[in-house]
């Protein structure tokens, strides 16, 4: 276990912080403040119905879709929401929406979580796979291209997935489990590979609302920690005592993709849990930081349209997933893959696809979810 979050002996014996009267049961990550169990559970759901009714994510009667993977952060989201909507009477209409990438022993086993999160927590499920889209499921694309990129197919893919489940299901909105921790590592990678697009609208609550469905992520300020099990960067063990999940007893899916590479995003990861062993507040100024980021004017940014092929949004000619779908049903896989160029466009032309922006690898979390 994870020496800061335990309680030291000599204040075992003091109240909780915030009530006074019950022993405290954590010491909040995100504070240090010693804290009841009671309390922490309210806390934890004021803060982010706070930022639900401070940034207005929500309208009365929105149909909101919650993008459910059955991991740690989806299935807190869809419980703190169902709670938050009956109390708070927020007056939404919300439902489940999964993706099945087609990775068998990961995807199949964490779907089987959402089907049960669909019954306790009465919400209509929605699953949309990869292979009804494209005609490729995630096992059959990493037989092709192996280890290095499929997060870069995968992501791709997601995206548009959750935005086509999101339509089917008529939704207004969508919201995503991104916590804290996750928005602060992609500032961090934004900055590291000088992505000027992503940094200016990854701190943004709302993205999307230009697209088909604006995406909202009710965790920004929620670190992961207090979400869930984490693994203690020491000892490896997991620290499961002092988490929502943990102490509500939420039913999620806790094993990594087995494609997971990883490589960049991890650095990054470990870095934040680092800066914040030392400074908790470490990881909300990171966020701050990069709301406050200004970009030059002069700084050319892509302009949205629409792809040919498909319809979908995109800055190009073809949408991301319709040039990599290209290579993987041309038997080039790579050719959708970086910067590259030559890639014929459907007229047979010779077309420079250095791809809308940039299809660069979109490293995974422990799903991958992270293209925002
Ligand atoms: Fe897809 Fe995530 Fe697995 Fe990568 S780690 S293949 S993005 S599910
Ligand atoms: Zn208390």
């Amino acid at each position: 276990m994870e020496e800061g979050n335990k309680i030291p002996k000599s204040a075992s014996s003091r109240l909780c912080c915030r009530c006074n009267e019950r022993k405290p049961a954590l010491k909040r990550p995100k504070t240090l403040e010693q804290i009841c169990r009671k309390c922490f559970y309210e806390v934890f759901e004021e803060e982010i119905h706070q930022v639900i009714v401070g940034n207005q994510l929500f309208k009365a009667g929105e149909r909101v879709a919650i993008g459910a993977s059955g991991g740690k952060d989806s299935t807190v989201l869809a419980y703190v929401m169902s709670e938050l909507n009956r109390r708070h009477n927020y007056g939404l209409d919300l439902f489940l929406l999964s993706v099945d990438e087609g990775i068998t022993g990961y995807r199949d086993d964490s779907l089987e979580t959402v089907k049960r999160n669909e019954v306790q927590y009465g919400l209509p499920l929605k699953i949309v796979s990869y292979k009804e889209l494209y005609g490729w499921t995630m096992d059959e694309i990493v037989k092709v291209i192996g280890l290095k990129n499929n997060c870069t197919f995968c992501g791709v893919f997601r995206r548009q997935a959750l935005d086509r489940g999101a339509a089917y299901l008529k939704v207004d909105k969508l919201v995503t489990g991104h916590n804290a921790d996750d928005i602060a590592e992609t500032v961090l990678l934004n900055i590291l590979r000088g992505d000027v697009a992503r940094l200016s609208r990854c701190t943004s609550i709302t993205t999307g609302e230009d697209g088909p469905i604006p995406r909202c992520k009710p965790f920004k300020y929620t670190y992961e920690k207090e979400i869930v099990i984490y693994p203690c960067s020491y000892c490896k063990n997991l620290n499961q005592n002092h988490t929502y999940a943990y102490f509500k007893k939420l039913d999620y899916f806790s094993t990594e993709c087995i494609y997971s590479p990883n490589a960049y995003r991890g650095f990054a990861r470990e870095f934040i849990k680092d800066l914040e062993r030392i400074r908790p507040r470490a990881i909300v100024d990171i966020i701050k930081s990069g709301e406050n980021f200004r970009i030059s004017t002069s700084t050319k940014m892509p302009e949205q349209g629409t792809c040919e092929r498909c319809g979908y949004i995109s800055s190009q000619k073809w949408c991301k997933a319709c040039v990599l779908l290209e290579g993987l049903n041309r038997g080039l896989p790579k050719l959708g893959i970086g910067r590259s160029r030559g890639l014929e466009n459907g007229n047979g032309n010779r077309k420079d696809m250095e791809q809308n922006g940039d299809v660069r690898s979109i490293e995974s979390k422990q799903c991958g979810s992270l293209d925002f």
